[in-house]
């Protein structure tokens, strides 16, 4: 064995000490951590060639590359929709490294078993019922993706042809309607061979980001579909009516995707969860972890009603001809064939605070972003481009848009992400991290203020 690697091994729970002596100390500066600091110029080092050894590399990691790492996991960084990782989650995602499971199969191992429990939890936190089974994925872009692979292959089924033996040619026409979608649908729609011009945007209703249902019904007079629904965009956090478009499946053929990414979330705030009615009628639904259950990335879970036809286009078998049955392995699912047991820092942070643990954050980020929406009145040049329907402000001011987003960053305060919403350049600020408080929404506010008066 490599001398280092054996001095590593024989000391390995003291550099595990140590390692986690330098986590406590940087999570412990977290709140306080400059919240994004644009990205410093590291020079490249060679590769090398006898090795520092583990507590050598921690220490260049910390000096070289830790001092650039931004403050994302903290309380005040609210571009894009961005979470942190509850201790819980962040004790479960140390333990899938060391326990370094291939969770795929239950040949060797009860990961899987963990897995199907977290997925159960989860299904049960959203409200659907067990018509859906579901399997964790990467991020949301891989759970549209496998929803609307499975989409695709649905659209075969109606055609008389299978997608996933045939190939996408075999399909002819494809008409994939959506209001707002997110940008990872189009990109989906590339990976799969669908194209991203074969969205078809659907007309919304007015000042809003949810589909006018009546459009949607005459693009669907037309012939077999993909809808792609939305709950949570990502500007306005506006909800499509998944109620009436589910409706309309007793009268027309289509499959209904939902990108559900962070308003799935909306399940947990009593106020809010009406916005979901109607979701567990759809085919398939794409749900992020690494945003609002504040578990490390990576990690999403897609849900569908149809399994039958995921394994058609995801099995991993040799002789396509005879499709695993019953509980399929892992592999089966979804695009990856090896995976890490992504479920257990989640299951780890269900474990631990439970659904109630799990409202409270939402429920306090819901009031913070509330917060934030209702003081901007104060600062003028300052204005609401929607109201607060869940966890995002989206506002406008009287000023460059990137110039005061780089002077918000530079404040080290806190980090907000630029939008365009009705055509007018915007900003957008995302409350979904388990350590913001309302006071966070009031620092902002003085940020704003400092720099617009
Ligand atoms: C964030 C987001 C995605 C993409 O998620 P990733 O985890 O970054 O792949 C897709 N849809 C919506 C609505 C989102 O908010």
């Amino acid at each position: 064995m490599d001398s280092r690697l054996a001095a590593d091994l024989t000391g390995l729970p003291d550099l595990l000490t140590a390692a986690r002596d330098y986590a406590a100390t940087v999570l412990d500066g977290l709140p306080d951590r400059p919240v994004a600091v644009p990205a410093p110029d590291v020079a490249p080092a060679p590769l090398p060639v006898t090795g520092a050894g583990a507590s050598g590399a921690l220490a260049e990691f910390r000096d070289r590359w830790a001092p650039g790492f931004s403050g994302s996991a903290g309380p005040r960084y609210l571009g894009f929709v961005t979470g942190g990782a509850t201790p819980a989650a962040l004790i479960g995602d140390w333990l899938t490294g060391t326990f370094d499971q291939n969770a795929v199969t239950r040949q060797d191992s009860s990961a899987v078993d963990l897995e199907r429990e977290t997925v159960a939890w989860l299904r049960e936190l959203f409200g659907l019922s067990d018509a859906h089974t579901g399997t964790f994925v990467t991020g949301a872009t891989m759970s549209n993706t496998v929803g609307l692979a499975i989409g695709r292959e649905w659209l075969g089924e109606q055609r008389g042809v299978s997608v996933s033996r045939q190939g996408v040619g075999a399909l002819g026409d494809i008409a994939v309607l959506s209001g707002a979608p997110h940008s990872s649908i189009y990109k989906a729609l590339a990976m799969l061979g669908v194209g991203r011009d074969q969205l078809r945007t659907v007309q919304l209703l007015a000042d809003r980001e949810a589909v006018d249902v009546a459009a949607l019904e005459e693009e669907l007079r037309k012939g077999p579909a993909i809808v792609v629904a939305n709950a949570g965009t990502v500007n306005t956090v506006d909800f499509d009516d998944l109620r009436a478009i589910a409706a309309l499946k007793s009268k027309y053929a289509f499959w209904l995707h939902v990108d559900a990414a962070f308003g799935a979330f909306a399940a947990l705030s009593p106020e809010h969860a009406e916005l979901l009615a109607g979701l567990d009628l759809a085919d398939s639904i794409c749900v992020d972890l690494h945003k609002w259950l504040n578990v490390p990335y990576d990690a999403a879970v897609q849900f569908t009603r149809r399994r039958d036809l995921q394994v058609s286009v995801f099995q991993n078998t040799a002789a396509y001809l005879t499709l695993p049955s019953g509980d399929p392995d892992l592999f089966h699912l979804t695009p990856e064939n090896s995976r890490r047991l992504r479920a257990l820092a989640a299951w780890f942070s269900l474990a631990a605070y439970g659904a109630e643990g799990h409202r409270e954050i939402v429920t306090r980020n819901i009031a913070a972003a509330r917060r934030l929406g209702g003081r901007l009145a104060e600062i003028p040049g300052a204005r609401l481009l929607s109201p607060v329907r869940l966890n995002v402000v989206c506002f406008g001011v009287d000023r460059d848009v990137p110039a005061l987003l780089a002077a918000v960053a530079s404040s080290g305060e806190a980090f907000l992400t630029p939008t365009v919403y009705q055509g007018v350049p915007a900003l957008r600020a995302a409350f979904s991290n388990w350590r913001t408080q309302e006071s966070d929404a009031d620092r902002v506010i003085t940020v704003l203020r400092d720099l617009l008066t």
